[in-house]
């Protein structure tokens, strides 16, 4: 265990039930395929985070496939001892990028959460904030979009310094009070009302890409889903914006809500098969990873598992569009130091590393420098720096440890790590700006528009 830090209790208040030998069941249980895989070699031991942390077998991804294995086949109930490892994993996957067997550990813990809510809902707090943002908010865009405007009002009106100034904040838990301290500026219009239905490419046209703009995304980073609709649309592919379209259900998935995921998967197989377009386009790994799998979470029907792998295939992070389609290199130069850190769903989950380097490495001026161990986790994981604020919390000061004294700044591809790092940033008083890779691009292309002037 690294030394100072306490293991985590898990603020998941999990109703109190005897179970006894409880085997997993339905057509989520994890499936004996893929637990049965794991040949117990350990490879993944030393990459695993929190097995980093606590030292402890249980918290490793070994321990956690026995863990799952032992619960499916009735020989352990499914009590704390098996609920706490699964639900302190990070769904990070750096487990599987070592792992030679090709164990599908993320796809492991993803079913038996869904066991989990199945057999033991989450109750009190925790069970009252899973059902009011993953039902109540996150499927419904009016009501994304209504809740950043009243963020908006908050930033703009004055409110938020006055609640900073007089203390006010000081009523909400420790990690929430951090979360808004972390907040970006909300900037609407929001892109999935905001942009135009349609957007001309320029010449030569490549094809067309359906913007997915995400929930929270949209929300906090709209001028990221803007400057993406801009990037694309410069190198050569019209840009369509479905409006029908819904959160991907990422955050259900990781918290076991299958059948809430597979309903916002169904509306966004629809919406982006009818939109015909060539690629579905997203920014955020962790979206991107969700819709790719969309197959795996319709298993056992055949019909809707066939039209989720016809969407899959054309889903695209925009690091890897470009560098699909052909890339044109800006010619405007950004004088800047940066450093690139991979987002645990880009690399380990997409597999996608060279192609966002390559992009940052063409644009002028702009100096990369190595970020040691860039594909450990920030500890942001989805939802997890609320539900495991400590162990999120020691992750975020290793990786600001790591970031180079020489970076102005820190890009990476998902949101949930750019407010991650950006709350690192604030507690240490740094000066680094953290950014996603298509923010540097855009600059890029428009410093070039701003020079032909
Ligand atoms: S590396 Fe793969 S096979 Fe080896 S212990 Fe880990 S999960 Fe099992
Ligand atoms: S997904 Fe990440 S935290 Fe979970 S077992 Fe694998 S390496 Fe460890």
């Amino acid at each position: 265990m690294r030394a100072g830090f306490a293991p985590p209790a898990s603020p998941l208040a999990y109703e109190a039930r005897p179970f006894g030998s409880v085997a997993f069941s339905g057509p989520d249980a994890p499936e004996p395929d893929k637990y049965s895989a794991c040949v117990h070699c350990g490879f993944c031991l030393e990459v695993c985070p929190t097995y980093q942390q606590l030292g402890d077998e249980n918290h490793s991804p070994r321990g956690r496939v026995w863990l799952i294995k032992e619960a499916a086949e009735g020989r352990l109930p499914l009590d704390e001892s098996v609920v706490d490892p699964v639900f302190t994993c990070l769904d990070c996957r750096a487990c599987e990028t070592v792992c030679p067997s090709g164990v599908q550990v993320g796809a492991l813990i993803e079913e038996a959460r869904g066991q989990v809510f199945l057999q033991r809902p989450p109750t009190g707090r925790a069970g009252f904030l899973e059902r009011l943002f993953l039902r109540g908010v996150f499927p419904y865009p009016r009501r994304l979009r209504a809740l950043g405007r009243l963020l908006w009002l908050y930033q703009r009106s004055g409110l938020q310094r006055l609640a900073r100034r007089f203390g006010l904040l000081r009523a909400l838990p420790a990690a929430l009070r951090e979360m808004e301290a972390a907040l970006p500026v909300v900037s609407p219009p929001f892109a999935l009302t905001g942009l135009p239905a349609r957007m001309s490419a320029r010449p030569p046209k490549k094809g067309t890409a359906a913007l997915f703009t995400g929930c929270v995304m949209d929300v906090l980073f709209a001028d990221v889903n803007r400057a993406t609709a801009r990037v694309v649309i410069r190198n050569g592919l019209d840009v369509v914006v479905p409006r029908q379209q819904v959160c991907c259900g990422a955050l259900h998935v990781h918290a076991g809500h299958r059948d809430e995921a597979r309903r916002l998967a169904r509306r966004n197989i629809e919406v982006f098969l009818a939109s015909e377009a060539d690629y579905v386009v997203v920014n955020a790994a962790g979206c991107g990873a969700a819709l790719k799998e969309y197959p795996e979470l319709f298993r056992d029907d055949g019909a809707w598992r066939e039209r989720a792998a016809a969407l899959s295939k054309r889903v695209r992070d925009i690091s890897e569009l470009l560098a699909e389609v052909g890339f044109r290199a800006p010619n405007g130069r950004i004088e800047r130091t940066v450093t690139y850190h991979d987002a645990c769903h880009l690399c380990h989950a997409q597999h996608i590393r060279s192609q966002p380097r390559e992009l940052l490495r063409q644009i002028p001026g702009l100096r990369l420098v190595d970020l040691p161990e860039s594909e450990r986790c920030c500890g942001s994981a989805g939802i997890y720096n609320l539900t495991h604020p400590e162990m999120a919390s020691a992750l975020l000061e290793r990786k600001m440890d790591d970031i180079p004294d020489e970076a102005e700044a820190l890009v990476t591809g998902n949101p949930g790590c750019i407010m991650q790092i950006r709350l690192g940033v604030r507690r240490r008083r740094r000066r680094l700006d953290v950014v996603h890779t298509v923010e540097l691009l855009d600059a890029a292309y428009r410093k070039e528009e701003s020079d032909d002037v």
